[in-house]
C-alpha cells in the first residue's frame, strides 16, 4: 500500500453560509453530533479495514465545521489510527475551525487530542463583509478566535475569501496585515465563487449581487500575492501561501494525486486496489450513510474504476494547480507514450502562447497562465 492522507467529513454546521454548496446540514443538537461520531468512527473501521497495510501520513478534519465535534471524539479517531496501523513520525492532524465554535479551553482539548494543524476559516475580519458572506461572528469575534489559534498553535492557517461587492482593497489589506502581524505562517485566499443551488447563485441570477470582473480578479489574486511575498511567503498552490515548510501536507496530497480516503457523507476516495485507481465517494444523505455501515461490506453511492485517460486528466486538474507543476518523470513512469505525445503536442502549443511552462523535468503554469487553470486543462482534455 501507499502512503495514504485520511479525510474525515464533519457533516454539521451551526448555520448555513449563503455560498455554500459543501454536504453540511445547519444543526445545534449534542445528541445527533455525538450519534454521528460513533458512525464516524464505525465507518473509518470498516474502510481502513479493507485497505492492505496503509502508511498514514496525514488526517485531516473538514466539512461542515469539524470544531463543533467533541474533542474525546477527536482523540479516539486520532488513537484509533495511530494504534492500529504505521503512521508518519510526524503525522499531520488538521482540523478546520470556525471562529463562532470554540472557546479557549476547547480549542486546547482539540490540540490535545492530538490535532497539530489548525485551519481557521477567518473569511475576514470586516463586519460589513463578514455581514455579506453570511458568517455567524463579528469582527471582534474573529480576532479573538485567531488570538487563541496563534496562542495555541504552531502550526495553523488563516483562510480568506476575497472577490466580492462588499470588499474594498483596503479591507483585503487591513486582513493580509493582521494575519501576518499574528504571525500566521499559512495563508489561503480563495475567490468567492457562485455554485449552482446556493442562495448567493439565486441572487446572482437575479442580478441582486454581481461577481467581479476579469479584471479585478486578476488585480486582486496580483496584489494578495504581492503582499504576501514581501513577507517571505510562497504561493505554492493557485490559492494558498506558506511559510517555508508550513505548506499543507495534507492539501498537498491531493494536488500530487496521491491516495485519500474520505471518511463520512458524501466524503470521495481515490484508492488503488489490484492495480486500479478507484474514484470512491460515501452516500450523501445522512440516514443512507449510516443505515448503509450496517452493511456487509457497505455500498458506496459512487465507486469505479478510472480509466488511464481519466487519471491523466486528474493529474492535470490537481496538479498544475501547484506552483511546481507536475513532474514529467511520474507522467512517463505511468502512462503510455501514445497517450502522452497528443497531450505533449498541446502542452508545446500552449507553451508557445505562454501559458504553460515545460522543462525537461516539471510542466507547470506561465504567470499568464495561472488564473485560467480551468481553460488550459479542458483544452489539454478535449
Ligand atoms: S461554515 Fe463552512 S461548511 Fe459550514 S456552511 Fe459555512 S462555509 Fe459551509
Amino acid at each position: 500500500m501507499e502512503d495514504l492522507s485520511i479525510y474525515i467529513h464533519w457533516p454539521f454546521c451551526k448555520s448555513k453560509c449563503p455560498y455554500c454548496d459543501f454536504m453540511s446540514i445547519p444543526k445545534n443538537d449534542s445528541k445527533e453530533y455525538e450519534e454521528v461520531e460513533n458512525w464516524l468512527l464505525k465507518d473509518l473501521k470498516i474502510s481502513l479495514r479493507e485497505l492492505e497495510d496503509p502508511f498514514i501520513k496525514t488526517i485531516f478534519f473538514g466539512g461542515g465545521t469539524p470544531s463543533l465535534m467533541g474533542p474525546k471524539t477527536i482523540e479516539k479517531i486520532v488513537n484509533f489510527i495511530t494504534k492500529n496501523y504505521k503512521t508518519d513520525h510526524d503525522i499531520e492532524i488538521s482540523l478546520e475551525a470556525n471562529p463562532a465554535t470554540f472557546s479557549n479551553k476547547k480549542l486546547q482539548e482539540i490540540k490535545d487530542a492530538g490535532v497539530n494543524r489548525l485551519s481557521l476559516g477567518v473569511q475576514s475580519f470586516q463586519n460589513k463583509n463578514l455581514k455579506f458572506l453570511g458568517r455567524i461572528y463579528d469582527s471582534e469575534q474573529a480576532l479573538k478566535a485567531a488570538e487563541m489559534v496563534a496562542s495555541i498553535f504552531s502550526n495553523y492557517s488563516f483562510d480568506f475569501i476575497y472577490g466580492y461587492q462588499t470588499q474594498s482593497m483596503d479591507d483585503l489589506k487591513d486582513d493580509l496585515t493582521k494575519a501576518v502581524n499574528f504571525d500566521c505562517p499559512h495563508v489561503s485566499c480563495y475567490q468567492l465563487t457562485f455554485e449552482e443551488g446556493t442562495p448567493f447563485f439565486q441572487l446572482l441570477r437575479e442580478g441582486k449581487i454581481r461577481p467581479i470582473n476579469e479584471e479585478q480578479e486578476v488585480e486582486i489574486f496580483e496584489y494578495i500575492q504581492n503582499f504576501l511575498r514581501e513577507f517571505f511567503f510562497n504561493r505554492y498552490e493557485i490559492s494558498n501561501y506558506a511559510l517555508k515548510n508550513f505548506e499543507s501536507k495534507h492539501n498537498l496530497a491531493y494536488w500530487k494525486y496521491q491516495n485519500y480516503l474520505g471518511i463520512g457523507p458524501s466524503a470521495h476516495s481515490r484508492l488503488v486496489f489490484d492495480n486500479q485507481k478507484y474514484e470512491l465517494k460515501k452516500y450523501s444523505n445522512l440516514d443512507k450513510w449510516k443505515s448503509n455501515l450496517s452493511n456487509n461490506p457497505p455500498a458506496y453511492e459512487e465507486k469505479r474504476i478510472l480509466t488511464d485517460y481519466e487519471q491523466l486528466e486528474e493529474i492535470f486538474v490537481m496538479g498544475l494547480r501547484l506552483s511546481d507543476g507536475i513532474l514529467v518523470e511520474s507522467l512517463k513512469s505511468k502512462f503510455s507514450d501514445s497517450m502522452l505525445n497528443s497531450i505533449f503536442e498541446r502542452i508545446v502549443f500552449l507553451r508557445d502562447k505562454n501559458l504553460l511552462k515545460k522543462s525537461d523535468t516539471h510542466i507547470r503554469l506561465s504567470e499568464s497562465g495561472v488564473l485560467k487553470q480551468n481553460s488550459i486543462v479542458e483544452f489539454l482534455f478535449n
